[in-house]
């Protein structure tokens, strides 16, 4: 497993993200899920295998509710030293915006097994589009299973399609379970949007807005400003 891939999408004298370096076996893995507002709002799952982070954007978050079966997007590897990363990625730089870690915790087999053989598991139920995974998170708990979806014929955007779906255990809900409620207001992200005047999901505000020429006939009513306060 390479991160090639995740190198050369960045600029690491703009960005802040740690720049890839597999890291040395040892150790229980881990997990996290990190909360990151692009264009769009979503989270990264980032499972560690091979010294990397194994990596799923899930446009909806992840779910406790079985009935849920979440569309994960796999995405390039990442640097184990991604798993805390938190911050400002600047605009013009790849997945410009806002990165909070939103659960983490420690990753196994569903047997729970010693962690080599936990992670020749895993990495068999990769290669086969299903692989089952126990979660020891603060919010994530217990069983889950990522089913990738088979590729339509003649078409590429669907070959990194997986669905990610809560096994029924202790750990599930039956309630409706969104991770946006279980998101603290005052997390950076949120703090960032309100300072922005922009609830979640909303599009990161342009640099500047872009100012209107004064036309020379309506000097008499000065234009009511709209539009959101920007604190630099
Ligand atoms: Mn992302």
């Amino acid at each position: 497993m390479s991160l090639k891939k995740y190198n050369t999408k960045r600029n690491f004298k703009e960005t802040p993200e740690p720049s890839g370096k597999p890291k040395k076996a040892g150790s229980k893995l881990i997990f996290t899920v990190q909360r990151h507002k692009a264009s769009h709002l979503h989270y990264d799952l980032r499972l560690e295998m091979d010294g990397v982070l194994k990596s799923w954007a899930v446009p909806k978050g992840p779910s406790l509710n079985p009935q849920d079966k979440r569309l994960a997007m796999m995405v390039e590897d990442h640097p184990y030293s991604y798993r805390d990363f938190a911050g400002i990625i600047p605009e013009g730089n790849y997945g410009a915006g806002i990165v909070e870690v939103w659960d983490h915790g420690t990753l196994s087999d569903i047997d729970n097994s010693d962690t080599d053989t936990a992670e020749r598991k895993l990495k068999a139920g990769l290669r086969a589009g299903n692989l089952k995974f126990t979660l020891h998170g603060k919010k994530l708990k217990g069983e889950f299973a990522l089913v990738k979806l088979k590729a339509r014929e003649s078409s590429d955007s669907n070959q990194n399609s997986w669905l990610l779906i809560k096994h029924r255990d202790k750990y599930a809900v039956d309630e409706p379970y969104n991770s946006e409620e279980k998101t603290p207001k005052s997390s950076p992200i949120n703090k960032w949007l309100a300072q922005h005047g922009k609830a979640a999901g909303a599009k990161v505000p342009a640099k500047k807005p872009i100012a209107k020429k004064a036309i020379p006939s309506a000097k008499k009513e000065a234009p009511i400003a709209i539009g959101v306060k920007k604190k630099e």
